[in-house]
């Protein structure tokens, strides 16, 4: 995320991580400012790094500090665009970063809570000022005064006597202004700031849509029978679920946002299997209220008139350019590449599931069935208990929510960086069921302070991802008070929360997010901690994965909740055995995204889908890729897809792009002595502690000492197509899927 002055609405929006925003409270009166008495967002709160004041933050304070926020930042940057001197880095482009600390502050504490517990006023608020929003940014963005003074600095950038990273922030903010439409006609730029106020309304209307869908979309069963395959807590949270829904007595199985449900590994029975999924498919294009291909249609046009006024022939050039990909070329050449063997090492699989259906069938003495995709997860399951003699659910009661938090990603980040970390009780909270942690630096300095937030409620987005309250910058003075959210089912009262293999990697991987933005060392708050190109910005999160089924850090963890025992060696063995399983699923359902989302954003003109063309597209567009294996579906379809609403338009590829340097980097440390001090210390100087301060792909090269090669990437995945295929399942390492929704 890089435009400084968008930074907190779109990684809202986009579920991204920190960035820098517009910082430290100016002093200047500000017009309005009655109206904000006892607001708790006038002031830098006084909790511990600036924590906010959730104890006194009520919703109807998000309004007034809005306005009065908006109305401060246009003055400040009125008086910087005005000033009579001749234009500085100082009374320029340091002021921009000062600027806005009012609005910076209410408008990451309101789209971090609308994120992760929203209601009818933060959703009304949110439809109520995303146009708003927009048009400010424009404002600042289109200043034709502002914008001279910094393209005189930037003509100037190497004469300024500033150091590395100074002429770095003159640079970006010049891109970053242009790239905003700065250099366009009047004309244009009226036009521009309609299309972006339309585009902010509509984004916003996608998700809450998506929201209000998959609440919607919850599979009603009438009976307990259905429900067999099931946990006895499983079954009770349905139970639960149904009644807080007005179904009493009947069982609700509630979805999560993306295709595939985890209750269709386990439900044996196959007509409710069925209806989970069509359930799930069908969201967002039923023709109801909260349909979104409308919105996918106009969204789409939109990006594409406003492409092209900024001289790009389509949406993705324009993103990609910034990104370190720099081309759909190289990221379709990439994609393209890969689609081949994954759909290949699919087919492989759903030849294994459908000799195990016919197989069971057989015993039954019942006709065979063809594998539909409401039957993968179940036979896989199956599939993966005869090879390798062990189930899911043998490894949960290992996985203990908070001893995998504590003695898993805690201990990691203890081992590998000398961080350590404590419990604090005395911070209030915006929800109960959080949990709040003081980070300690090796040398017991305070690093930063850690909240976690594990649970899945109605009022909760889908997916995972981390966000940051207060971003690290030496010219504030500011440490990190960064958070983590997940979408676990929460058990019923006193009962353990035992996780899946699958959510204890995306705890790591948030974890990963989480460091970047501790551990940030950086002067300007443009540059803090995850401020990086987005197909960059997952990379240290999937390396932190890798220490997940470390042997002596799962040694640390991985203890039965009630006895204590360690996972025995064998199951352990298991786990890491079966990690390299269903591989090729995995990657054929990410790149089907992934692939979905650059087709839409390359496609121009004529060529964009209209609202009752976007099922057809979508169809058109995987065959047109070869990746349109039907037991398969794309992880996200169109009218769900929340990331490419948001920041991640063009750029769900991202996940992979950055897969490559996780899995050089993954083999670096290994080949390096593995969990030790001195690597930690090495990736938290070269790379984790710079942020966006250098060149992304230098950060890497500084780490590494090499430039990215893919094939580290290919081994993993399992994605070297054998010359012979002997039909045995390809070798692979664990694999990291977009553990972010
Ligand atoms: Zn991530």
């Amino acid at each position: 995320m890089k435009h400084p002055l968008s930074l907190a609405l779109a990684i809202a929006v986009a579920g991204m991580a920190a960035a820098p925003v517009l910082v430290q409270a100016q002093q200047t009166a500000v017009s309005g400012a009655e109206s904000l008495q006892g607001n708790p967002f006038l002031e830098k709160s006084t909790l511990p790094l600036e924590y906010p004041h959730f104890d006194r933050i009520r919703d109807e304070h998000f309004a007034p500090a809005f306005d009065a926020g908006m109305r401060q930042n246009l003055a400040e940057v009125e008086a910087i665009a005005t000033n009579p001197e001749a234009p500085t880095f100082e009374n320029t482009i340091l002021e921009l970063e000062k600027s806005g600390q009012l609005l910076g502050r209410a408008v990451r504490v309101f789209f971090n809570l609308v994120g992760t517990d929203t209601n009818d006023t933060r959703k009304q608020l949110q439809a109520d000022y995303s146009a708003r929003f927009a048009a400010h940014q424009d404002a600042i963005a289109l200043n034709p005064q502002l914008f001279e003074r910094i393209e005189t600095l930037h003509e100037n950038r190497d004469s300024l006597g500033l150091d590395a990273e100074g002429v770095r922030l003159v640079e970006r903010y010049y891109t970053d202004f242009v790239r905003s439409g700065a250099k366009l006609d009047d004309a244009q730029k009226a036009r521009l700031k309609e299309i972006n106020a339309e585009l902010a309304e509509l984004g916003t209307k996608f998700s809450q849509n998506v929201l209000a869908e998959v609440n919607d979309s919850a599979v009603v069963v009438d009976t307990r029978e259905e429900l067999d395959g099931l946990t006895e807590a499983q079954i009770s949270a349905a139970a639960e679920a149904a009644k807080s829904r007005g179904h009493e007595g009947k069982y609700v199985i509630t979805l999560l946002n993306t295709t595939g449900q985890p209750p269709l590994s386990q439900l044996t029975n196959r007509d409710l299997r069925e209806r989970i999924f069509k359930a799930s498919v069908a969201r967002g294009a039923r023709g109801n209220e909260w349909d979104n291909t409308g919105i996918i249609a106009q969204v789409v046009k939109l990006r594409d008139e406003r492409a092209k006024m900024l001289g790009y022939p389509n949406h993705a050039t324009y993103v990609l350019e910034d990104e370190t990909a720099k081309t759909p070329q190289a990221v379709n050449d990439m994609l393209g590449q890969l689609a081949p063997a994954a759909v290949a090492n699919a087919r492989r699989e759903a030849a294994d599931l459908q000799a195990m259906i016919d197989q069971e069938q057989a015993a039954k003495g019942e006709a065979s069935f063809e594998l539909e995709p409401w039957d993968w997860a179940f036979y896989t399951e199956k599939v993966r208990q005869a090879r390798y003699d062990f189930d899911e659910s043998q490894l949960k009661p290992y996985f203990e929510m908070k001893s995998v938090l504590e003695d898993g990603v805690f201990h990691a980040a203890n081992q590998f960086y000398g961080i350590s970390f404590k419990e604090r009780t005395d911070l209030p909270k915006y929800h109960p069921d959080t949990w709040i942690y003081d980070v300690f630096d090796a040398d017991g300095s305070q690093l930063a302070i850690f909240i976690f937030d594990p649970y899945a409620r109605d009022s909760k987005r889908g997916g995972a991802w981390m966000n940051s309250y207060v971003s690290q910058s030496e010219l504030e003075g500011t440490s990190p008070v960064v958070a983590n959210h997940q979408n676990i089912p929460k058990p019923q009262a006193g009962e353990p929360t035992l996780l899946t293999w699958d959510e204890v990697i995306t705890m790591f991987h948030e974890f990963g997010h989480a460091l970047h933005g501790m551990f940030s060392d950086v002067t300007y708050p443009y540059f803090s901690g995850t401020s990086v190109p987005r197909d960059f910005v997952e990379f240290p999160s999937q390396v932190n994965e890798m220490w997940a089924d470390w042997p002596s850090i799962l040694a640390n963890y991985a203890k039965h909740h009630e006895t204590g025992e360690p996972m025995p060696q064998e199951l352990l063995d298991k786990v890491l055995e079966t990690a390299r399983f269903n591989q090729g699923f995995a990657t054929t359902e990410y790149l089907a995204a992934a692939m979905l989302d650059q087709r839409l954003h390359q496609a121009e003109g004529d060529a964009i889908p209209a609202a009752d063309e976007i099922v057809r597209f979508e169809a058109e567009a995987l065959a047109a890729d070869g990746i349109d294996f039907a037991a398969v579906p794309p992880r996200y379809k169109l009218p769900y897809f929340s990331h490419i609403m948001g920041g991640y338009s063009a750029g769900y590829y991202a996940y992979i792009w950055s897969e490559v340097l996780d899995a050089n980097t993954v083999k670096w440390i290994e080949e390096h002595g593995g969990l030790t001090r001195a690597n930690g210390d090495r990736f938290r100087a070269t790379l984790l502690s710079q942020g966006g301060s250098k060149d992304a792909l230098q950060l890497f090269r500084d780490f590494s000492g090499a430039d990215p090669d893919i094939t580290p990437l290919l081994e993993k995945r399992g994605l070297v197509v054998p010359d012979t295929d002997d039909g045995a399942p390809p070798e692979a390492e664990p694999t990291t899927l977009p553990a972010d929704s």
